[in-house]
């Protein structure tokens, strides 16, 4: 008798158990005084690091909405990216401490000059790291962050680099075009398999076509060169968006860059105007995704204005992104 009346409060606490998984959490709900709803919503500020683990000393981070990551080297870390701002650069920095101990930070790989990926620079470099960026945005980079050139901590790429061991060898490389800015570097390494792309790669976001040197036809050939054998992976690290296999990031960013241009050609053959993008300038396929309000309408309007032979001086600066 004992022993059904125990399995019966088994049987209903497994019953309780189960029923709490399934139902939803109560909602935290936002209450504003009634009258008080603010007229542009509060930003949210909190930073957020998830990190993966894509093979043995080699890591990708993302703070917030933007892809970081690092790789042990014999003598140190090689750091790939810093994100948005000092604050950033800090929270990562220990991230990376407290994931790959007693290693000095060795290098710091920027893949390009935007604000999102250089701004969280500084205690890198103040804890001794070598810049590496290509050579012809290292001055720039050392403007942005209002520090003096230091030739013998900065390494320009021409071409490219290979720093590591022969067992974890890491190639820093450009691909030699414009693309999403005038010097995009990819961070390749061939043992373990793995691709950072920069903002060469977005996947599941859309890319910011507004750089003052973005080059469309430079972007279809370095994502062309980016499929190539050659730079083999099994998982590609994109600037935005989510980890992948290589070929569906690849896919994703030439699909978007050739559906926005294909629609702004068309667009531009009817005499379209430039003036109120977001009534014209929608894209089906991508609404909803990540930038797609912030980003999508501005690309459109420059596509368009390419598209009708008017030449666009484009943004230096990404501010439309949540900072
Ligand atoms: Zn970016």
């Amino acid at each position: 008798m004992t022993r059904v009346r125990l399995s019966i409060s088994i049987a209903l606490f497994a019953l309780f158990v189960s029923l709490a998984s399934i139902l939803p959490a109560a909602a935290p709900a936002q209450i504003y005084l009634p009258g008080a709803e603010p007229a542009i919503p509060p930003k949210d500020t909190t930073l957020t690091i998830r990190v993966s683990r894509l093979a043995p000393g080699v890591y990708a981070a993302k703070l917030s909405y933007v892809w970081t990551g690092w790789v042990e080297l014999p003598d140190g870390i090689l750091v790939i990216d810093s994100g948005m701002a000092d604050s950033a650069g800090v929270a990562l920095a220990d991230t990376i401490r407290a994931r790959s101990p007693n290693k000095p930070f060795k290098y710091l790989v920027l893949t390009h000059a935007h604000d999102d990926h250089i701004l969280g620079a500084k205690p890198f470099l103040s804890a001794g790291a070598t810049l590496v960026a290509h050579e012809s945005l290292v001055h720039d980079i050392d403007s942005t962050l209002g520090i003096p050139g230091n030739p013998s901590k900065e390494i320009g790429i021409r071409d490219h680099k290979r720093f590591g061991t022969a067992l974890r060898p890491v190639d820093v490389v450009w691909l030699g075009r414009r693309a999403d800015s005038r010097g995009d570097l990819i961070v390749h390494l061939p043992k373990q398999k793995v691709l950072f792309a920069g903002d060469l790669v977005w996947n599941k976001s859309i890319p910011w076509l507004l750089d003052p040197d973005f080059d469309k036809l430079g972007w279809y050939a370095s994502l062309d060169s980016l499929m190539s054998p050659r730079y083999a992976a099994n998982v590609l690290v994109p600037g935005h968006g989510l980890i992948a296999k290589p070929g569906e990031g690849i896919r994703f960013t030439r699909n978007y860059i050739r559906d926005a241009d294909d629609k702004a050609t068309r667009l531009a053959g009817w005499g379209q105007t430039l003036a109120e993008p977001r009534r014209w300038g929608y894209l089906g396929p991508y609404e909803g995704m990540e930038f797609y309000q912030e980003v999508h309408f501005m690309n459109m309007k420059r596509l368009l204005a390419e598209a009708k032979g008017v030449k666009t001086k484009g943004r230096a600066k990404v501010r439309a992104m949540r900072q």
